[in-house]
């Protein structure tokens, strides 16, 4: 059998031990909570060493704004906080577009009668 299962898995972000997949990142517990708590209010993170920051386990606590980046370059993406939201928003949308389209298609067809004598097959 493969040992796969028994490797260490190391936190994209910071290099601690991975818990698992977390927004679609494998990350370490902190950093799922870290990215969870601080996504919403990244556009007020300015880091003061113009994002260059190492971000590791001894010093992830330092810098928010590059440990969120460093988040987003390892593929954690915010849209799964809200995806149960949106995926309802999205479904909502769909049934009353349906619902619209299938109106529209019942009046069309019953207010415009295509007669096949007066269309002009040739032309
Ligand atoms: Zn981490
Ligand atoms: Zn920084």
């Amino acid at each position: 059998m493969a040992s796969g299962e028994d490797e260490p898995r190391n936190c994209a972000v910071c290099g601690d031990r991975a818990t698992g997949y977390h927004f679609h990142a494998l990350t370490c517990e902190g950093c799922k909570g870290f990215f969870r708590r601080t996504v919403n209010k990244s556009t007020s993170l300015i880091c003061p060493f113009a994002g260059s920051c190492k971000v590791n386990k001894a010093q992830r606590r330092h810098c928010p704004a590059c440990r969120l980046q460093k988040c987003l370059d390892a593929g954690m993406k915010k849209d799964m906080i809200l995806s149960a939201e949106v995926l309802a928003l999205r479904r909502a949308r769909q049934v009353q577009r349906r619902a619209q389209q299938a109106s529209l298609q019942l009046t069309s067809s019953s207010s415009v009668h295509p007669s096949p004598a007066l269309a002009t097959p040739g032309a």
